[in-house]
């Protein structure tokens, strides 16, 4: 990797201050930006390590080679940035000190909460989240001790039902498949995508919506699905199941925003609403990437989103 070149260099120091929320990939954009501007900033991150979903959730087969940390050792390279780990928004501090305490505040911190199946049984062991599993497999040190079943059904049509799939065959699950209650066409995941799962023996599933887990002895057995299909534009059960045996369900339905931690700020379409500039309904707070409205849920965009804000704060400073 090169990340011994800088590409960039800090301006003289301007004595401003900015805190950001967050160490995933539109904190630290909005942090390189703002120092390169002469500004100090200092990140707090909920997390032991810095890096967001490029550490914990994006699946290690595809960002490889310590590439979080890598970039992340680039970007404070440019020095003015401090990162504070262990520190939770909502815990360890409110969004009212850090409006007290720094010039302004950029709020980067992703979408933390979980969309619920909506079905029976899904407290029943074995069933759980996509991203969870992501990251355990990232920060695991020992790959033989992550326990994988042998028929794995993954619930959900995007980039996170995908890689836990893929994940869950390379780690040797003997059957794995995902169910999702659209078509082909409007899956999340990108052709690409679902073609690497299929070329790894992932079987796809269309027109299915869960409907009740199935247990025996307490663990989870099997998965009872509904057909559905687009009435006047809408999606409904058409009252027809399927079921199918598993030993190891995954649920990758979608993040929301933990709206506890959104302090008295403007929420739209389940998102931290911000306008073009990356501002939010609070004078002096920015936001940007997954949390913040208008974005795609790409790493690139929540990269964008952070540069952008900074160029932002950057003015109202001059
Ligand atoms: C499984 C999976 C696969 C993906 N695959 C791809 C892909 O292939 N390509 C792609 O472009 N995108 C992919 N994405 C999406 C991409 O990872 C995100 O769009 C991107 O990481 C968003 O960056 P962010 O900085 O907004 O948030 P995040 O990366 O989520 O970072 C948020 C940071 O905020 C911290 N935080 C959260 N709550 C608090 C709090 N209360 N206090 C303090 N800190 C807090 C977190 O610890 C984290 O470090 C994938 C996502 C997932 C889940």
């Amino acid at each position: 990797m090169q990340n011994d070149v800088q590409f960039f260099e800090r301006a003289t120091p301007t004595g401003k201050t900015v805190a950001i929320v967050g160490a995933g990939p539109a904190g630290l954009a909005c942090a390189h930006r703002l120092a390169m501007h002469g500004h100090n900033v200092t990140i707090l991150d909920a997390r032991p390590k810095a890096g967001g979903l490029n550490e914990y959730g994006i699946a290690s087969y595809k960002t490889v080679d310590g590439f979080a940390q890598a970039e992340l050792e680039y970007v404070t390279k440019i020095g003015g940035i401090e990162i504070e780990l262990g520190q939770k928004l909502g815990e360890n501090f409110s969004l009212d000190d850090l409006v007290k305490k720094y010039d302004a505040v950029f709020i980067g911190f992703g979408l933390g909460g979980v969309n619920a199946l909506r079905s029976a049984g899904e407290d029943i062991p074995g069933v759980s989240d996509a991203v969870d599993f992501i990251s355990e497999l990232r920060q695991a040190s020992d790959l033989s001790k992550v326990d994988i079943g042998r028929q794995v059904l993954v619930i959900g049509g995007g980039m996170t039902a995908i890689d836990a799939a893929v994940q869950a065959k390379l780690l040797g699950a003997e059957e794995v498949t995902i169910c999702y209650r659209r078509g082909h066409e409007q899956m999340g995941a990108s052709e690409f995508e679902q073609d690497l799962a299929v070329s790894r023996g992932v079987v796809m599933r269309h027109w299915l919506q869960p409907k009740k887990v199935l247990s025996k002895g307490g663990k989870v057995c099997g998965l009872e699905l509904e057909y559905t299909e687009i009435q006047d534009g809408k999606l409904v059960g058409v009252g027809q199941t399927a079921t199918f045996p598993a030993d190891q369900i995954f649920k990758a339905i979608g993040q929301s925003l933990d709206k506890n931690h959104a302090d008295g700020l403007n929420i739209v379409g389940g998102r931290i609403e911000v306008d073009e500039k990356g501002r939010t309904s609070r004078k002096n707070i920015w936001a940007g990437g997954d949390c913040a409205s208008g974005g795609d849920d790409l790493t690139v965009t929540a990269v964008a989103n952070g540069r952008d804000a900074a160029k932002d704060i950057h003015a109202t400073f001059s």
